[in-house]
């Protein structure tokens, strides 16, 4: 067989998963693996919920991805990829340089859509990369008795966990700061992190009730202004410090490559993750259209089955289809975390969900064991 290139874009859970995943499989064949990414540093994001409240550090939750790549033979290009060009099979770097491939895995994440809420853009606390962490740590320093606090999830956003978790880990902030704010939260899910079964609802209903925080499920925002949210069952929200998850769109470089279909940004792919236009291109993670919650455990599936499907289509094998299935951990502020479990298989699905310290304990372990693995 004649040396191929596959170049990843990204090095996030999907690209690093599915880069190690291609050097494993190429691991005696003159194939070339290249990554190209516009950051030197992994995140462990969902680490990132730590952040505001001090309760971690940015040097433990990053590594530098050069010496990883390099000591398993992987090319490293720190990079940011400007537009991609499928029908003549090479990818456009900000410096021009033209980098070309035979086989592409698309692994560019997404990015908050804050434009598309009427009037969100610029008024709600983030915590979606180390800056905006950051920031909103800052503005938490600052925060005075009394001011109406509301956290909520916007139609369409993907991944409804981080509000339960920010909702959680503020309010045991606040406690232990002796500071007391009014908090209501909203959510476009008709219940509380609706479709990972009745038990994980049931424990976020019952510790809404204990800490009496006011929630409103299966709402959408009509528009947001200074002071006010407006939901469109006709409750007007007024805030002085505002979360809101925003949907997501694709990265600036599928936007504007014009040989793609999309839906803001986010590419269509079969469940192979093969792209819909181009075969030898996968797309992966918070880039794709894939149902479900968009996580970090589902990118680095993602990036696995992408990787082992480019060696079937190379053999010319029949591809495997991506087996969706939930494994999250949501910290719960004092109340530790929550493990929930929803695992199909041939019996049906298997399904767990566990409340308390231990899943607290389980989800820094886990954490540092995949820093460990892969620095
Ligand atoms: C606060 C928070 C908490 C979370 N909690 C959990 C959790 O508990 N469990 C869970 O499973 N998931 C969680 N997630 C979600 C999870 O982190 C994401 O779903 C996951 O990071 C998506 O991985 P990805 O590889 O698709 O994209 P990303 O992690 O976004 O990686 C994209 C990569 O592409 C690179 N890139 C982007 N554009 C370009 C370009 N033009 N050129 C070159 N490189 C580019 C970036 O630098 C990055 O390396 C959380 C996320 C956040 C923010």
């Amino acid at each position: 067989m004649i040396a191929m290139h596959i170049v990843v874009i990204g090095s996030g859970f999907g690209g690093l998963n599915a880069a190690v995943e291609l050097r494993k499989k190429f691991k005696h064949s003159q194939h070339e693996i290249t990554v190209i990414s516009d950051q030197e540093q992994f995140i462990f994001r969902p680490s990132l919920i730590w952040l505001p409240f001090h309760k971690h550090s940015i040097e433990k939750i990053t590594f530098p991805l050069r010496p990883t790549f390099e000591k398993i033979g992987v090319r490293f290009i720190e990079k940011s990829v400007q537009s991609l060009m499928p029908k003549q099979n090479y990818v456009i770097c900000h410096d021009d340089e033209m980098i070309t491939y035979d086989y592409l895995i698309i692994a560019s994440g997404a990015s908050p859509d804050w434009a598309r809420i009427k009037g969100l853009e610029g008024k709600s606390a983030s915590i979606y990369d180390i800056s905006s962490a950051l920031k909103t740590r800052k503005r938490l320093e600052e925060l005075e008795e009394g001011e109406p606090i509301v956290i909520g999830v916007a139609q369409e956003n993907p991944n409804h966990g981080i509000a339960y978790e920010f909702l959680f880990e503020l309010d045991a902030y606040l406690n232990e700061h002796l500071i007391k704010c009014p908090i209501t939260f909203f959510t476009y899910e008709k219940e509380l992190f609706d479709g990972t079964g009745k038990e994980p609802t049931e424990k976020l209903e019952e510790l809404m009730a204990e800490k009496q925080i006011q929630y409103y499920c299966n709402v959408s925002i009509e528009q947001v202004d200074d002071g006010k949210i407006y939901l469109n069952n006709g409750e007007r929200l007024p805030y002085s410090f505002l979360f809101v998850l925003p949907p997501y769109k694709g990265k600036k470089c599928i936007l504007t490559s014009k040989d793609f279909e999309h839906k803001n940004g986010i590419l269509p792919v079969h469940e192979s993750l093969q792209s819909i236009q181009w075969e030898n291109i996968y797309v992966v993670g918070d880039a794709n259209n894939i149902k479900g919650i968009k996580s970090g455990r589902a990118a680095e599936l993602q990036g696995v089955l992408a990787a082992d499907n480019i060696v079937k289509q190379m053999h010319h094998e029949p591809l495997q289809s991506f087996q969706q299935d939930t494994i999250y951990f949501m910290e719960l502020g004092k109340e530790g975390a929550m493990f929930i479990m929803n695992k199909p298989s041939k019996q049906g699905t298997i399904q767990c969900t566990m409340s308390g310290i231990l899943p607290h304990i389980m989800k820094r372990a886990f954490e540092n064991y995949y820093l460990l693995k892969f620095s």
